[in-house]
């Protein structure tokens, strides 16, 4: 098949925090649009997304933004994403698509598509890219270069559609794959979601302590708590979202993970020096892999 360039005349972006800008100067490192129109929330950040010269026009009104456009993609929370498709729905042009960058791809595919009209093409997106850092200004090009894109096609979704978002992607950087939705919520649960519940527990166990003892901690700070911290800075209403969103996938990881924890725990109980071994060369294994398959 015949996949039309992934370049396109009107590109709105509703949403421009960390992932929002980075689309905006990997779109325009590649050459990827005509116009560039930007929406967000509140008139402070359409401000600073204009001083950073992100788009090509700026939208209080997000009607006014998508209006026209041939690619919408929205970058906003995750629990946000019924009131933005209810909003834009109506004034969608026949033909364009509309894709988001969520975290969580079951439930903002049932906030978005009730309220999207026939002839809009949706197409579900996730980049595997990310910082700590949040705002139009934590955006930089090379954030997604490298990086997976994984795609979840609704079913129905005309072939063309689906593949001019991967080349689209692919030209801003990523690399791309296809997945099932539940799949994809299941797999990112236990790749970045459980990972940042740790990291948030872990932190926050230390915020916890009395002054004295946290003052310590943080003058003591060893690489283990100090990886940790970093994750745990992450936004927190993106992650509150995340967690409310993709419920049923966590509690299920959640439990495997408590009884491996109890595993740990009762064999340094018993001193069993052999299990502890056993499992920490089996998980060094892992590390390995990520280096080779060049996502460390
Ligand atoms: P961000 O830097 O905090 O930016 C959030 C954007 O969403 C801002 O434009 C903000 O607008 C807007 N927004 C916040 N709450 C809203 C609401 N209730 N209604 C409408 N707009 C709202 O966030 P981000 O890191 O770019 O994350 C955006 C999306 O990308 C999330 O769905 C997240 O799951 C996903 N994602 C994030 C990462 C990551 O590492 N950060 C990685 C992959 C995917 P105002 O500032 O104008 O209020």
């Amino acid at each position: 098949m015949i996949v039309a360039p992934p370049r396109f005349e009107r590109i709105a972006l509703v949403g421009i925090g960390l992932i929002g800008s980075s689309i905006s100067h990997a779109c325009r490192r590649a050459g990827l649009a005509d116009h560039i129109a930007v929406h967000t929330r509140s008139p402070r950040t359409l401000e600073q997304a204009e001083a950073l010269e992100l788009g090509d026009s700026y939208h209080g009104d997000i009607t006014e933004a998508v209006k026209g456009a041939d690619l919408v993609v929205v970058s906003v929370p995750v629990g946000a994403f019924e009131a933005v498709a209810k909003q834009v729905g109506p004034h969608l042009k026949p033909g364009a698509i509309l894709s988001d960058v969520g975290s969580v791809k079951q439930s903002v595919i049932d906030q978005v598509r009730p309220h999207l009209p026939e002839g809009v093409h949706f197409v579900p997106a996730h980049p595997l890219a990310g910082t700590e850092h949040s705002g139009p200004e934590a955006g930089f090009a090379e954030l997604f270069d490298g990086r997976w894109l994984i795609i979840t096609p609704l079913d129905g979704t005309p072939e063309e559609p689906v593949a001019r978002l991967e080349a689209f992607w692919r030209a801003l950087g990523s690399k791309t794959t296809r997945m099932d939705v539940s799949h994809h919520d299941f797999i990112l649960g236990i790749t970045s979601h459980l990972p940042h519940l740790i990291a948030y527990t872990i932190v926050g166990t230390a915020a916890d302590l009395e002054d004295e003892l946290q003052r310590e901690v943080i003058q003591f700070s060893a690489s283990g708590f100090r990886d940790f911290t970093r994750i745990a800075a992450s936004d927190p209403v993106m992650w509150r979202d995340v967690f409310l969103h993709n419920k049923e996938a966590v509690l299920g990881i959640l439990e495997r993970f408590h009884k491996d924890l109890e595993e740990l725990e009762d064999a340094i109980r018993s001193g069993d020096g052999e299990t502890l071994h056993r499992e920490f060369t089996r998980t060094r294994g892992i590390r390995r892999a990520i280096i080779e398959a060049k996502q460390a």
